[in-house]
């Protein structure tokens, strides 16, 4: 019998040298951020308090490629380029004829995709004499990325974490403590957005909605200190295109093209950084992929969300970005996909999936546990419970496929691994697992509320 090749593998002079930007190619462009005093549409001028100028750049420009700075490479090389999987036992499993292929960023410092956006980040910031970042973290995912990228290029970094997530994961705090970071429960009182919330709401378990306030409010008022967001952001999915160029390097290995490639959405950065480059592939003709975002049904910002200019935040600080949003005090139910509890969703992605480029799903938290479960069992990972969104679609196309006989190549990102979030795993093997119960009326009357309180845009 012939060996089963489980992973496709890049060589480090194979890793892509530069991030690909989707504006380039887009058949319309978006609509642009505005200013949420005059609404006219925002300069490099309103970001630069928070970005230094070359982010600021990236964040416009519509050039097709982005050259990656060498000191970016260098520390990409610490773990890219990352590897393709098979899912040989998966597909055994769910007797499928379709082929399942996984990009697997579990192997970075933090666990996660989160590096590909945070070592440029921290880099960036400090290359224009910048002395601090704060973030938010939901999960930690994010705020553990920025602390390692902090690390390597000398800058402090201050956390402000969702205090649900702050309580229940203390070993992300203990991660981003390693790695040199602070750690603040949000909402915090060092804030004015903190103390207006908890004055409000003392048991508060946050959002990262008000801890994005927090960290922003904090970088504002500091001439040394800048701010960095972990997802949303055109520059942030720019960078995270090295998955999907990696990737289609990976698949071209092996002669694959693929059919249907799936990804979880919190913000979109892993998803659009996945699917951007084999979206260039397919309006160049090159291949037909169909694209499906997966979301959590707790949080369903693209499938129930309104298309409306709003906040990125809680207190209502950010420009107003035109964006797939759920309003920006909803505040989801505290599901063990902490990554995909933001009330927004990229403009990037948005405007895809209002022109029809790319669909959606939203999956209840259950039926993605057990998807994780399988995986697993058959794998030998155990994924984040963000990723196991993505699994659970794809693994339901791939029993799909097991009716129909269609040899279907599915590709999806696991975009990180679920070692710290255990205890999330402890809770579905206990049955202690539930689903969302808000109904679609429950929810858009909270949709139509939250959005009541942004300026109307004419
Ligand atoms: C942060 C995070 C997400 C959600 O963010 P996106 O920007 O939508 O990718 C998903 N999965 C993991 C593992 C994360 O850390």
């Amino acid at each position: 019998m012939a060996a089963l090749q489980h992973k496709i593998i890049l060589s480090e002079d194979e890793m892509p040298t530069r991030w690909y930007n989707v504006l380039h190619d887009l058949p319309t462009p978006p609509p642009p951020p505005l200013h949420p005093g005059t609404l006219a549409p925002i300069g490099p001028d309103d970001l630069a308090p928070l970005f230094p100028l070359a982010l600021i750049e990236q964040e416009v420009t519509t050039e097709q490629y982005v050259e990656i700075p060498g000191e970016v490479l260098d520390v990409y090389r610490l773990w890219r380029p990352s590897p393709l999987f098979r899912a040989h036992r998966l597909e055994k499993a769910l007797g499928t004829p379709a082929r399942i292929y996984y990009k697997y960023e579990g192997v970075s410092p933090a666990g996660s995709h989160k590096p590909n956006t945070a070592v440029p980040q921290a880099f960036y910031n400090a290359a224009a004499g910048v002395r601090r970042l704060t973030t938010e973290t939901g999960a930690g995912q994010w705020g553990t990325a920025l602390a390692f990228a902090c690390s390597q290029f000398g800058l402090e970094c201050e956390v402000w974490q969702v205090r649900a997530s702050y309580d229940q994961k203390p070993y992300r705090r203990l991660m981003i403590e390693t790695f040199g970071g602070t750690v603040h429960p949000s909402p915090s009182d060092l804030t004015a957005a903190g103390r207006a919330i908890l004055a409000e709401h003392p048991d508060s378990t946050g959002s990262l909605g008000i801890a994005i306030s927090e960290a922003v409010e904090v970088a504002a008022s500091d001439p040394d200190t800048k701010y960095a967001l972990g997802s949303v952001l055109n520059h942030v999915l720019l960078h995270q295109t090295i998955i999907g160029e990696e990737a289609l390097l990976q698949l071209a290995q092996i002669g694959e093209t693929p059919d249907l490639l799936v990804g979880c959405t919190g913000g979109g950065s892993n998803f659009g950084g996945l699917m951007f480059p084999f979206l260039r592939e397919k309006w160049a003709g090159r291949m037909s992929p169909s694209v499906l975002a997966v979301e959590p049904s707790a949080c369903p910002s693209l499938t129930r969300g309104r298309y409306a200019y709003d906040f990125g935040d809680t207190a209502g600080m950010t420009p107003l970005m035109k964006m797939h949003t759920l309003g920006h005090d909803f505040i989801p139910d505290p599901i063990h996909a902490g990554g995909l509890r933001y009330h927004g969703m990229s403009p990037l992605i948005s405007h895809l999936y209002e022109t029809g480029e790319i669909g959606a799903v939203a999956k209840p938290q259950s039926e993605c546990f057990a998807a994780g479960v399988l995986f697993a069992r058959t794998e030998g990972i155990v994924p984040a419970p963000e990723p196991t969104h993505a699994l659970a679609a794809a693994i339901e196309e791939a029993r799909r496929c097991a009716e129909t006989g269609e040899e279907k190549v599915i590709l999806t990102a696991l975009c990180g691994h679920g070692h710290l979030d255990l205890p999330a795993y402890g809770a579905y093997l206990a049955g202690a697992v539930s689903d969302s119960e808000t109904t679609d009326a429950e929810l858009d009357a909270l949709v139509a509320e939250s959005l009541a309180r942004v300026p109307s845009v004419g």
